[in-house]
């Protein structure tokens, strides 16, 4: 019994749950977890998940949007939702991995499992281009290999599939048996057992052992014996197939040559050297390369063969990137991968855009196993009108053949030169355009046509990495306390919309910048958040009432000119009262409070939505007396306000290291700053956090230097015994500081800490790499998680909140997103 969907009824018995169905023979095609990523309502069911997030605070949202199957693991009003169908589990994600672990066990197919600490997206990519040519093949998407993900990822499987490559990656004892359950491998692939994601285990050998289960079952087992940390492990697999780069193996390197831009690899093979060529040359990559090499070998794949395949293999872009496009428009660049289920993430990132009023997509011919055209595109078209897509440009044969099925906005063009050609008729302007295609169209070429160019010094931002800081604060808020993101000074320079969008679509409950004009932007560009604004000049008042924007009240002339100027009809507008407790910056005293509520006694034009004060040193045990007192009297001086105006606004006084040390402070919301970009001086080690920002740059020049000669401005740089040194395009103008130069700063090249040279100047600086190997247009990190901001501020006396946001607005931002 081979299944291409279910009923729900078949469901309810294979999860074993209380039932109550309304439509029984209701049909299952897709599984949801997330109610904004939803494609076919009518054939979606919904699992409630209490992640980060509860599910069930979804359901009523999920059932607007039109789902009507559910699998719940608490009690439901049910009879707020007419005609739905029900199933209640004790934990409904068991039950998610339960039903994808069945719908697995009724395909006997190849599976290739793999896990490791680094570089399964990367192999389970490679192994997909590697193979997908003789076979029908099912991945995971992107990077789908968690322990929802990979449910998810396993349930795409169909009846046309003849090979999955499926990734598992775990971060605590314990979760590898449930994915094993669920992708079933029949081959095992360990990348490689590293440091990361170290947390869970009590050691290396204890987390080898649990990566190990995902292989218990598996015929074939392939792996490097130096990563077998003890002996007297018991190895998976009727067969093994070894590979190595430093002892002997059935696939063992000898020699690993670089030229120019690709490295030419050489070993040994059942008593044979071969050699292959590849396209690459970072270690990572070539590592990545030779497990791939294995893993067709023990597949039986001709040693010829291989290296034949392995000489195309093209590299693999993560992630998507939101940049600067012409003509006021934001692009999203995707050419990643070409498959439905990787244009559903990228639509649903598309569609967090509120930049631009209107959602565009460039769209290549697809492909997708064990699909007729008809169904593909058919399928295609109701995604696009259920995430609301304003305008498609189709780009090949295929998709223009089904051009019937789309109803939006819509041109056709043969190929990509076709679309090149015809570029300036298609009056892009002010739109989100999202490029998506298949390899073989070459879309980086639309790319490079539609992008603003960006210039070699460029500051990335990880939006997942952003969203993992969120999340890591929000775990430590008791239930009910809302989230105050601070965006003021460009999200700490860090971006405008790009962050506030995605803030938005994660439900922070308010916004706060620190000016009119910061609050301006963000409602052009569509967000609709609550927004507070620190500095409320009152030259800007009337924006401020037009942009719904919430004044920040800190004295009681501001209140005065606020009162003045809001005019008749208006009433009720939020605002939000500072109090001074010892920053003594801005905020009322005690002295002011008699006055402040005579003012607000009785008013109907204000509404005090939220009292606050700022703490001077939550991270810093010495003065948490000072902290207490400080909380104390916010405390007595919100009693007093309350009691005057007979209602209770929200309370809140924390932020980032408060919400790390004073969880017992969080009263009704927390004000989440530097936490969000991975920054926090209370916690000592910041393993939570995740690195959001990397600054970058390239080589513009290198010299050879004689003893004695001098680098730069006033002679300050000296090689007394000569040496290297590179030109980077990086200066002070973009952010870096002249407090950096002559040695005190430092950057990352080709993995290598130096030392810059010489004073930094207003566009460049110099760095001293003697004794390096680099060339002109190497990369070059001012900072990343390695080389992180804390050390750059130490070096300098400063804070990492100056080293962010002094990176100027004209270093380009990219915004990644996997
Ligand atoms: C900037 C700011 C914050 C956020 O501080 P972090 O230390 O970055 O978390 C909170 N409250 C107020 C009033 C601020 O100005």
């Amino acid at each position: 019994m081979t299944k291409e969907s279910y009923t729900i009824q078949q469901i309810a018995e294979i999860l074993n749950g209380k039932s109550f169905l309304d439509h029984p023979q209701a049909h299952i095609k897709s599984l949801i977890i997330d109610s904004r990523s939803l494609a076919d309502a009518p054939h979606s069911l919904f699992f409630a998940i209490k992640a980060q997030r509860d599910g069930h605070q979804f359901i009523a949202n999920a059932y607007q949007q039109g789902i009507r199957n559910f699998v719940v693991s608490q009690a439901v009003d049910t009879k707020q939702f007419p005609a739905a169908n029900w199933i209640e589990v004790p934990d409904t994600l068991e039950a998610l991995q339960q039903l994808v672990a069945f719908h697995r066990s009724q395909y006997a197919l190849k599976v290739i499992g793999i896990t490791g600490s680094n570089g399964k997206t990367i192999v389970k990519e490679w192994l997909y281009q590697l193979l997908s040519a003789d076979e029908q093949v099912v991945r995971s998407p992107k990077s789908y290999n968690s322990q929802i993900g990979v449910a998810l990822a396993v349930w795409q499987l169909n009846l046309h599939h003849q090979l999955g490559i499926f990734e598992a990656g775990i971060s605590k004892p314990h979760e590898m048996e449930k994915l094993a359950n669920i992708i079933q491998p029949t081959i095992g692939v360990l990348t490689n057992i590293r440091e990361a994601h170290d947390e869970g285990f009590a050691s290396k050998e204890e987390k080898l052992k649990e990566k190990l289960k995902l292989f218990k079952d598996v015929e074939t087992f392939v792996y490097a014996p130096e990563h077998i940390l003890t002996k007297d492990l018991e190895l998976p697999g009727k067969h093994q197939f070894t590979w190595s780069f430093v002892q002997s193996a059935d696939l063992q390197i000898t020699k690993v040559m670089t030229e120019n831009s690709s490295t030419r690899i050489l070993a040994n093979y059942q008593n044979k050297e071969i050699a292959v060529v590849v396209p690459f040359t970072d270690a990572a990559s070539i590592e990545n390369v030779v497990i791939c090499w294995a893993t067709l070998l023990a597949m039986g794949y001709a040693a010829e063969e291989v290296v034949a395949r392995l000489s195309k293999l093209n590299r693999v872009a993560m992630r998507l990137q939101l940049v600067n496009g012409i003509d006021q428009c934001s692009l999203i660049d995707d050419s990643y991968s070409a498959d439905i289920s990787s244009l559903a993430i990228a639509l649903d990132f598309l569609n967090q855009q509120n930049q631009h009023p209107k959602r565009t997509l460039i769209l290549s011919d697809l492909q997708e196993t064990g699909k007729t055209a008809d169904q593909l595109y058919q399928e295609i078209a109701l995604l696009l009108k259920q995430k609301q897509i304003n305008r498609l440009i189709g780009v090949g044969e295929h998709i223009t053949a089904h051009a019937h099925l789309f109803e939006m906005e819509k041109s056709f063009f043969k190929d990509t030169d076709d679309f090149l050609n015809h570029v300036a008729q298609l009056n892009f302007n002010h739109e989100t355009i999202l490029v998506k295609g298949a390899r073989k169209f070459e879309f980086e070429r639309i790319i490079k046509r539609l992008a603003q160019k960006i210039h070699d010094t460029v500051l990335e931002i990880n939006l997942n990495a952003l969203l993992n800081n969120l999340q890591s604060y929000k775990t430590k808020l008791a239930p009910g306390v809302k989230t105050m993101a601070m965006v003021k000074a460009f999200s700490y320079g860090s971006g405008s919309f790009e962050i506030a969008n995605l803030l938005q679509h994660h439900k922070v409950d308010y916004l706060t910048v620190a000016y009119v004009d910061e609050g301006i932007t963000l409602r052009k560009a569509g967000i609709t958040l609550p927004l507070m604004v620190m500095s409320p000049e009152p030259s800007a008042f009337d924006a401020m009432l037009r942009y719904k924007l919430e004044p920040e009240i800190y004295s009681l002339e501001l209140l005065r000119e606020f009162l003045h100027f809001l005019p008749e009809g208006v009433n009720n507008f939020p605002v939000h009262l500072k109090l001074d407790t010892g920053m003594h910056r801005l905020g009322f005293q005690e002295e002011h409070l008699a006055e402040l509520l005579h003012l607000l006694k009785g008013n109907q034009k204000l509404k005090v939505v939220s009292v606050f004060t700022h703490l001077v040193a939550t991270d810093d045990a010495q003065h948490d007396a000072f902290t207490e007192q400080q909380v104390a009297s916010y405390q007595s001086m919100y009693q007093q306000i309350v009691a005057e105006l007979g209602y209770s606004p929200i309370r809140h006084v924390l932020n980032t290291s408060g919400i790390s040390r004073w969880p017992k402070y969080q009263f009704d919301m927390v004000r989440l700053g530097i936490g969000l970009y991975g920054f926090d001086a209370a916690q000592k080690s910041l393993d939570e956090l995740q690195t959001v920002a990397v600054l970058k740059t390239t080589i513009s020049q290198i010299k050879h230097l004689a003893a004695g000669e001098t680098v730069g401005y006033s002679r300050r740089g000296v090689l007394p015994n000569g040496g290297t040194i590179a030109t980077i395009k990086i200066g002070y103008a973009d952010g870096y500081s002249r407090a950096f130069g002559n040695g005190v700063g430092k950057m990352l090249v080709g993995g290598k800490l130096v030392p810059t040279i010489g004073s930094i100047c207003m566009d460049m600086c110099m760095l001293d790499i003697t004794g390096l190997s680099l060339n002109v247009g190497d990369e070059v990190i001012v900072f990343n998680h390695q080389h992180s901001i804390v050390d750059l501020a130490k070096a300098i006396g400063t804070i990492p909140y100056e080293i962010l946001t002094n990176v100027s607005q004209r270093v380009k931002r990219v915004y990644y997103f996997e």
